[in-house]
Parts: structure tokens; C-alpha cells; sequence
């Protein structure tokens, strides 16, 4: 399933940059459904992160879903098998 990223009701292209949102205000872009479908603004997610050690990648940004999926931003490969790792629960918004 394509992932779409958005930033308050407006969709964006690029879930690695920052939206100004006004006077100091920035804002990631989160996704819009879990992996299974669900719509994270009606579910309970939990922001977090990986650390990542493929090359040119610092690590991956995590919405895990209260069913327990999780999206991988930017998406895991084949090469770093990320999804295996457990996310740091961090504070956003
Ligand atoms: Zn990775
Ligand atoms: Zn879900």
C-alpha cells in the first residue's frame, strides 16, 4: 500500500521535510494509515525512532499504530532490516 504523508488535513510530498506552520512552528509530517489500513488520526500511535546503520541514513522516524504496526519513515529495506529493531518512544508534536 502507497503511504501518504500529511500535515494537519494538507498532503505533502516529502515526509523528510518540516512544514513552516507560522512564528517558530515547525511540523514533521506524519502518516496518514498504519500498515494494516487503519487511520492513525482516529487510533492511538506512538511516535518513536530507530537508529539506522545503512549508509546515508541516520535512522527511521516511527508511528506505531495501537494494533502494533508500525510505519517506518523513510521506509526499511532490504539492507538494514530496521523493522526488526524496537523504536525509542519519543515526544513530538
Ligand atoms: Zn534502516
Ligand atoms: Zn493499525
Amino acid at each position: 500500500m502507497r503511504q501518504h504523508y500529511v500535515v494537519g488535513d494538507t498532503r505533502v510530498n516529502d515526509p523528510r521535510t518540516l512544514v513552516f506552520r507560522g512564528e517558530g512552528n515547525w511540523v514533521e509530517p506524519r502518516p496518514v494509515r498504519c500498515p494494516v489500513g487503519h487511520v492513525l488520526a482516529n487510533r492511538q500511535v506512538t511516535a518513536g525512532w530507530v537508529p539506522c546503520k545503512a549508509p546515508g541514513r541516520t535512522g527511521h522516524r516511527t508511528h506505531q499504530c495501537d494494533c502494533g504496526e508500525v510505519v517506518y519513515t523513510p521506509d526499511t529495506d532490504e539492507y538494514c532490516h530496521c523493522e526488526k529493531s524496537r523504536p525509542v518512544s519519543i515526544a513530538i508534536e
